[in-house]
């Protein structure tokens, strides 16, 4: 008789056991399907021990298991990191599983994929709705799900656009097999660091596997200084070892320049993954990564659960960056999860960073990560001065922004024939938008939150909940017409400002609105690169990576954004992010220069910044927290306890406050409403847990957690080292 234990897919079961048919073989991590009541559910064959308590039947009234994948078992390392990651971050085994199932056709045996094209005919009835989609969709080929999706319009328009012959089906062969990056296409000559720093991760990367192949390095360069390059030579020697190679990215916005740049050294391009794949793609990607084909794969998070079976070396770019957390469903810190997984592997695990996070500071102090330094820009390039503008003294003129220093600053560099960039991390056309006359003011029905004008496209959104409404002519309340006045700049504002000083000048606008493929980010790079956009107005999507050697003034449009708020991590946060914009600066031959706009000149932040004496913030920055027991030194964890009746939240709230275990070394504090008291529709509190590091956080709640009951409609979400205080 042989039985298995399962872990099913769905949360409220857990591990159930179910018999081997005789003709089917299956292990520890065979992906399999198997009967539940009248349906079929996927789960992945698990260790026993994992499971100790799981529900036990009898052999004879064992159900077999219904269907085995022909993919390839999930390899142990993973399945210890999904194991890991799940009591970790507390989350269901099953939520994290599901990360790693993340294309369901690549677990068939499914060899091709149908999708659908133009053909260029047009239908004889063309309904608006038909129209609309075959102008979206253009040149895109995808699944039909895909089709609608894109053009915003039902399924049943698109079946019957395939109906009438104005779409036709490509079969697509999913299997195809990727094209073998080779490691001596175009490799640079290294400077004397570079090549020091290379040896060092090369050695490391030809012990992967070892018993003690697992090291993590900290490569710690300024911007410019040669990261990239560094950390492509140690993505060479483990291709040459014929192993398997992991870069995560903060934003997909990134991958395309990465692509192209890995293209340029490697001659190929290397896999992506992220969210935006068509499924045929996603099919593909993940079988060759679990068939150990695709050599080197570049994607934004998910990436981390994907099966490899082969891993030689871990890359995490821009380390420091926050959008490595993720914030809904399982809330995991994809930076913290990477040097998991390299322990588990038994490989390097690299954090690359201008400005790594105090935590990894730490570890390096600790002496548990090796830290790597290139401590200056490659061939000659200067790191940008950095001035303060004043605002006090020299403010702009009334409803403008950009204060005289920074707007002749920028008339030279148009001048000089050079690029601008000015950095203000906010969306939209203004963060408040109100009426004249009554005083009314937009604000979410769904979230404590302002409806934030976008005038590009007309609306005015909810940038929590994504609510948006058509910018009204009149005022709701008191009905003046056009009396609405916008309050604060964005980005957009700030572009139209530019356009009326600059008015012979070509600018581009970078936030999420503008660049929210692959594809806009690569036409963006491309124009910039040939010198047709003269001032770029963008977010923090701008201050990374990029790399444009003809911008050589930076300006930011307001430093102390930000700073306000209280967050832990506020002042390191404003740090990181104006020294990665003053970054984008100068990185060719020409010198840059950065200006900062603030109304704080004596704000310690923007003191070091100034001054350009980062060992120094980071020191007081690190005493700081040392002293309030702040991580790395002590630990957090927020509990959020929401539901669309505000009455039964709070009650809920209190009744867990009341229930808090009184523990030395660990506090709690709240109830208290959570600063978005309401998000999409939910009341929301908030308790925050403090603990020190000999604490195992996780116990402490989890036992916490278990003395409490609340209904069904109640959400407690666990934060376990929460970035967003929100
Ligand atoms: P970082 O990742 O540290 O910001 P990059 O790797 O992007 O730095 O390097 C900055 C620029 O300098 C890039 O255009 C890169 O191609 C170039 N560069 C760096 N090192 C070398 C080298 N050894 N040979 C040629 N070009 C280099
Ligand atoms: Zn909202």
């Amino acid at each position: 008789m042989n039985r298995a234990r399962v872990l099913l897919l769905n949360s409220a079961l857990g591990a159930l056991d179910y018999r081997v048919p005789n003709d089917m073989a299956v292990e520890a991590g065979s992906i399999i399907e198997v009967p539940l009541g009248p349906r079929r559910i996927a789960g992945v064959v698990w260790e026993e021990e994992r499971f100790p308590d799981a529900r036990t039947v009898a052999n004879d009234r064992l159900r077999p298991i219904a269907w085995a994948s022909p993919a390839p078992p999930l390899p142990a390392p993973l399945r210890r990191l999904i194991e890991w990651t799940a009591d970790y971050y507390m989350a269901p085994l099953s939520a994290v599983l599901r990360m790693a199932l993340s294309s369901g056709a690549a677990l068939t045996d499914q060899r091709t994929i149908i999708e659908y094209r133009a053909t260029g005919l047009v239908p004889d009835r063309l309904t608006p709705q038909r129209q609309q989609a075959l102008e979206a969709i253009g040149d895109f080929q995808g699944i039909p799900r895909e089709l609608a999706e894109k053009a915003d319009v039902s399924l049943a328009v698109i079946r019957g656009l395939i109906k009438a012959e104005a779409l036709e089906a490509v079969e697509v062969e999913a299997n195809a097999p990727y094209a073998a990056p080779q490691p001596k296409y175009a490799a640079p000559a290294l400077n004397q660091a570079q090549q020091a720093a290379a040896d060092r991760l090369t050695a490391a990367v030809d012990k992967s596997g070892d018993k003690d192949g697992f090291q993590t390095f900290l490569l710690d360069g300024v911007t410019g200084s040669g990261k990239t390059e560094v950390y492509f030579e140690a993505i060479a020697r483990a291709i040459n070892d014929d192993r398997q190679v992991m870069v995560l990215l903060p934003e997909i916005a990134l991958t395309e320049p990465f692509l192209k740049r890995f293209a340029a050294r490697f001659g190929v391009q290397p896999v992506a993954w992220h969210s935006g794949l068509r499924q045929s793609e996603r099919r593909r990607a993940w079988l060759a990564v679990a068939r150990g084909q695709a050599k080197v794969v570049v994607g934004a998070r998910s990436a981390l659960f994907l099966p490899f079976p082969n891993l030689g070396l871990i890359v995490v770019d821009e380390a420091h960056e926050i959008s490595f957390k993720q914030e809904d469903g399982v809330h995991y810190h994809a930076r913290d999860v990477a040097v998991m997984r390299g322990l588990f592997e038994k490989c390097p695990v690299l954090l690359a960073s201008a400005t790594p996070a105090i935590e990894t500071r730490h570890q390096v102090a600790l002496g548990r990560y090796e830290e790597i330094r290139l401590p200056s820009r490659f061939g000659g390039a200067q790191i940008p001065d950095i001035s303060g503008i004043d605002l006090l003294q020299t403010p702009p003129d009334r409803q403008r922004w950009i204060a005289p220093p920074l707007v002749k600053a920028m008339a030279e560099t148009l001048e000089k024939g050079e690029q601008a960039l000015l950095f203000l991390n906010r969306r939209g056309y203004a963060p408040l938008t109100l009426c004249r006359h009554c005083g009314y003011r937009f604000q979410c029905p769904n979230c404590t939150a302002w409806m934030v004008e976008h005038r590009i496209s007309h609306r005015l959104a909810c940038h929590h909940c994504g609510h948006v409404m058509p910018t009204p002519r009149e005022c709701p309340e008191c009905h003046e017409e056009d009396a609405l006045v916008a309050c604060g700049p964005g980005v957009e504002r700030i572009a139209d400002e530019v356009n009326q000083i600059f008015p012979d000048a070509r600018t581009a606008i970078v936030t999420s609105d503008t660049l929210w493929s692959p594809e806009r980010a690569a036409e963006f790079v491309e124009s910039v690169e040939q010198g047709l956009v003269d001032i770029i107005v963008g977010t923090q999507l701008i201050t990374k990576g990029y790399h444009f050697p003809n911008l050589t003034l930076v300006g930011v449009i307001d430093a102390d954004l930000g700073l306000e708020g209280g967050d832990l991590r506020a002042s390191e946060r404003c740090f990181q992010q104006i020294s990665q914009v003053a970054g984008r600066a100068g990185r060719g031959e020409k010198p840059g220069h950065v200006y900062l706009q603030t109304r704080m000149m004596d704000a310690p932040v923007i003191k070091a910044l100034l001054s350009g004496d980062a060992q120094r913030f980071y020191e007081t920055e690190t005493e700081n927290r040392r002293i309030a027991g702040a991580p790395p030194f002590g630990r957090y964890a927020a509990i959020i306890i929401s539901d669309e009746d505000a009455n039964l939240a709070a009650s809920i709230a209190r009744k867990l406050g009341k229930s808090a275990p009184q523990t030395e070394h660990l506090h709690i504090y709240g109830p208290a409403p959570a600063p978005l008291a309401q998000l999409r529709g939910r009341h929301r509190h908030r308790l925050l847990v403090h603990a020190s590091r000999t604490v195992n956080i996780q116990a402490a709640i989890s036992h916490w957690l278990k003395s409490v009951t609340w209904p069904a409609s109640v959400r407690v979400t666990i934060d376990i080292d929460p970035y967003n205080f929100l």
